[in-house]
């Protein structure tokens, strides 16, 4: 039987092993969904909300061993782990509240009643990746749920603890056999079985943009629907004109959080040439500051790397010819530990084209208003982006003209489960969260009854 052996990427020490489930195993999972997914769409849609708020509530009462899980299992700092629980439940709570709103259509039309209907997919496949296991699993079972389908969730190989938790505190909470399931296993055999079995009507991908062609291209061949969330390269742009002092100490968080495994990660810090020398004196002590250290401790800002082997991925980077800022502080000894870096590179060096997924941030200096929206756009990703500027019109202006899908202004904040989410470009196709998402998990239905 082949299954990953789990490490702690802060000490590096093995924590455990998930067994791969394999082909037939995926197969069995998908037969008992479609049943499953039969009798929970026939239910009433108050039942289905009071299920979901059960779901929600069950998760709340394990806040703290979800999040401990996620420490040891990704290396987390524990603050964030426990905010990342609880975008769990809180997905889930705001979600419950579909199953009675998801409202059709009454259309005018001659000769009788024109209605249309949200009708569930049937089974919906999630498919996630190791960097934020729980809420980005959530953002793809909460809505479809809530519409009437049945969930097969795949976690990333790494990262598997708090998805299988999630899956036996749904059974615990009373959510019907077989209707969410969770898949540990192989991208390449549980995943692509997703995309492959025509019993599952549609595929949420979030990764890497190389996996999600494959998913997208595969999911053509039954014109199955898909929904991506893919790479990012986010500007974060600081005009003259801006509270440089706020810029400087939220540029870290926007980019180093979660070790800079974040698809929102600000990595291109884009700055006005006339305050470039005065930003930077500001945002050293900043990143200096930058607390890396044991996830254990309340005080952390920031972890290790996941693996090894995404460790050498975003070393590799660094040994290009590319000159370094200043850099932050990381443990010494064993664990996946890197210092928060800041680069000055050139425009088209690949530092700053490419996503590292790790804490290195390139800064790049910009001319005028034109030039910085041009910068910010000049990348094939398009997923999030900050603002900083003093000057309301010009916010409005480059909040228009920047090609991405969650911008913030004098913030850096991107995901509120209560707002729509998702890229432009090579980041993705359709959107999570927000008050549509449970329509991208129904089909559209028309229904004309003839008054005779
Ligand atoms: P990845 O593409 O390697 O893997 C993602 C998931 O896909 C994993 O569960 C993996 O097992 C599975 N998979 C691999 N091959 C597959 C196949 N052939 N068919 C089906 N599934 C397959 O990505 P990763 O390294 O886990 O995650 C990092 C990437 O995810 C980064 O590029 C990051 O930007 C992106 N990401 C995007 C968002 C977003 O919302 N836009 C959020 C988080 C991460």
């Amino acid at each position: 039987m082949s299954e990953t052996t789990l490490i702690n990427p802060a000490d590096e020490t093995v924590i455990g092993a998930v067994a791969h489930t394999t082909l037939e195993e995926v197969d069995s999972a998908v037969a008992r969904a479609v049943v499953a997914q039969r009798a929970w769409a026939a239910l009433a849609p108050v039942d289905r909300a009071r299920a979901l708020r059960r779901f929600a509530a069950t998760v709340d009462v394990h806040i703290e061993e979800l999040a401990q899980l996620e420490v040891r299992n990704s290396g987390h700092p524990i603050g964030a782990a426990r905010w990342e629980a609880g975008n769990v439940r809180d997905v889930l709570d705001y979600y419950s509240g579909a199953p009675e709103r998801l409202i059709g259509q009454q259309i005018p039309v001659a000769g009788g009643l024109d209605i249309t209907f949200h009708e569930p997919l049937g089974v919906v496949g999630v498919i996630v990746p190791w960097n934020f296991p729980m809420p980005i699993a959530a953002w793809g079972f909460g809505p479809a749920l809530a519409a009437g389908n049945a969930v097969l969730l795949k976690p990333a190989d790494w990262t598997p603890l708090t998805a299988i938790r999630l899956g036996e505190l749904a059974l615990e909470s009373g959510l019907p056999e077989g209707l969410f399931q969770v898949l540990p296993g192989r991208g390449s055999v549980v995943g692509d079985r997703f995309v492959t079995h025509e019993h599952v009507r549609k595929v949420v991908f979030t990764g890497s943009t190389e996996v999600g062609k494959h998913v997208m291209a595969g999911c053509a061949a039954q014109v199955k629907p898909v929904t991506l969330e893919l790479g990012g390269k986010s500007a974060n742009i600081v005009f003259a004109d801006a509270d440089l002092e706020a810029a400087a100490s939220g540029a870290p968080g926007s980019v180093f959080d979660n070790a800079g495994q974040d698809c929102c990660a600000r990595s291109r810090l884009l700055v006005e040439r006339s305050v470039l020398d005065r930003f930077l004196e500001l945002l050293e002590p900043a990143v200096r500051g930058f607390r890396v250290g044991d996830p254990n401790d309340e005080a952390t800002e920031m972890g290790p790397l996941v693996s090894k082997g995404h460790f050498e991925n975003v070393a590799a980077f660094l040994d290009d010819d590319v000159a370094v800022a200043f850099r932050g502080s990381a443990p010494e000894g064993p664990g996946y530990w890197m210092a928060p870096t800041v680069l000055l590179p050139n425009r088209d060096d690949r530092v700053a084209r490419e996503e590292i997924f790790g804490p290195v941030v390139s800064v790049l200096p910009f001319d005028d208003e034109a030039d910085a929206i041009a910068l910010a756009n000049d990348s094939i990703f398009g997923l999030s982006g900050s603002i900083w500027t003093r000057d309301l019109g010009r916010g409005i202006r480059v909040a228009r003209g920047v090609e991405s899908g969650a911008l913030s202004v004098n913030s850096h904040s991107s995901v509120r489960y209560a707002t729509p989410f998702g890229g432009f470009k090579q980041s993705g196709l359709g959107r999570e969260l927000g008050p549509d998402a449970p329509l991208a998990f129904t089909e559209t239905k028309n229904v004309f009854f003839s008054h005779g």
